[in-house]
């Protein structure tokens, strides 16, 4: 396989690097990248062999760690985000996991913001210090929070911006400072604001993490991660880390993922721009009580979501008349936008998070983050925004 961008990726544009950086081309001269689906690669000789393990020629040796089709994902992931080296893992999960795991150890503390996507909580919450690594959580909305959890031990801050479900937004330069002064990595979990719409790695985050089943892939396809962040991190602690624990791309998902970044801003855009129609709408609905979307002035931290974001991204939450008995009754009145838990696809998708996402957190913790039992969390996919309109007209309609 040879690199087809000539060495001149660097200089493109973002649209034109999510087409065709990182592409490689087999000796067949494919116009779209190929799936070299293989687990393992064969040698000319033994001496060859020795030398690929010694790391003396370059090549691949087993594709627990490396595949020249997750390698082009990999490439044009970096080239996107700004960070010298990317690495795919088979979820977003296996990549938060791994950011977190393969840099810190027993004695070690970590600070996160409280409301997180529910397993990456149960990873800061209950795993990690079921290794030593106890961790403290803060209201991601108060900055000074941060500063007050820090520890002489404190090893890394994690934190997600926008957050699940409430769409809270986090000052990611400042929490960065804070990060920095104390001796501490800040790793960033992007997925709400998607790689196009914020880059934590210029507000100052040294590790952004990614569940690719959302708007990279943002077809319903399959899932992925991808860890982005510099050299000393990626070769010396997160390599030996995925080397040895296993938690691969498959060459076929990230295949589906790198062809699906060729349209990434294409549809990022229109999701933005559906997004913050529907919102509108619905702020002015009878039967919808509060609207929750960055994008919008009445978000209470609307002015730092600008200034860190580009728009207001795919998601909005909303509140609606009669509780947990009015959420059910909208949900189950939509005859379009499907009730489904996954964000960041094509099609529109809606939750009730105190019953789905967030039914793991006690009452007291749900109440705590501002997730009531009124609250919906939708999607807005890539459908004709009228449609979805008097998708949600008729359903609401049902609440009185
Ligand atoms: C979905 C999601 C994850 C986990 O990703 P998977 O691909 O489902 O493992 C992590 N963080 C956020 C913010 C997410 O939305």
């Amino acid at each position: 396989m040879t690199d087809d961008s000539k060495g001149q990726a660097k200089f493109w544009r973002p649209q034109t690097r999510l087409v065709r950086g990182g592409t490689s081309r087999t000796g067949f001269r494919e116009t779209s990248e190929a799936i070299i689906a293989t687990s393992g690669y064969v040698y000319q000789s033994a001496e060859e062999a020795e030398a690929r393990f010694k790391g003396e020629n370059q090549g691949f040796t087993y594709s627990r760690f490396e595949n020249p089709t997750v390698d082009m994902f990999e490439r044009r992931m970096a080239l996107l985000e700004g960070k010298p080296l990317a690495r795919a893992t088979a979820s977003g999960m296996a990549a938060v996991t791994a950011a977190l795991m393969c840099q810190l150890r027993a004695g070690d503390h970590v600070v996160a913001s409280k409301a997180l996507f529910g397993s990456c909580r149960y990873i800061v919450e209950d795993l990690l210090p079921r290794y030593g690594i106890p961790s403290t959580l803060v209201d991601g909305r108060d900055t000074d929070a941060f500063r007050k959890a820090m520890r002489p031990a404190t090893r890394a801050v994690f934190l997600e911006s926008p957050a699940n479900p409430t769409l809270d937004i986090v000052d990611i330069a400042a929490v960065a400072a804070i990060a920095h002064e104390a001796g501490a990595r800040l790793v960033v979990d992007n997925v709400f604001a998607t790689p196009l719409l914020q880059h934590p790695g210029e507000l100052g985050a040294d590790i952004v993490v990614y569940s690719a089943t959302k708007h990279i892939d943002g077809q319903g396809r399959c899932l992925g991660g991808v860890i982005l962040g510099d050299e000393a991190f990626v070769l010396e602690e997160l390599k030996p880390f995925l080397r040895n624990t296993g938690p691969t791309l498959s060459p076929f998902n990230a295949w589906v993922l790198l062809k699906a970044l060729e349209t990434l801003p294409l549809r990022v855009d229109a999701h933005c721009r559906s997004a913050a129609t529907v919102a509108d709408f619905l702020a002015e609905h009878e039967s919808v009580t509060r609207v929750l979307y960055p994008g919008r002035r009445d978000h209470p931290q609307h002015d730092l979501a600008m200034a860190q974001m580009s728009a207001g991204g795919s998601v909005v939450t909303f509140e609606v008349k009669g509780g947990k008995a009015g959420a059910f009754r909208l949900l189950n009145g939509l005859g379009l936008i499907d009730i489904s838990n996954n964000l960041g696809d094509a099609k529109s998708l809606i939750t009730h998070p105190a019953t789905t996402t967030h039914q793991r957190l006690s009452p007291e913790a749900r109440a705590e983050l501002g997730i009531s039992d009124a609250m919906v969390r939708l999607s807005v996919g890539l459908e004709d925004v009228e449609d979805l309109k008097d998708d949600l007209a008729q359903a609401l309609r049902r609440l009185g």
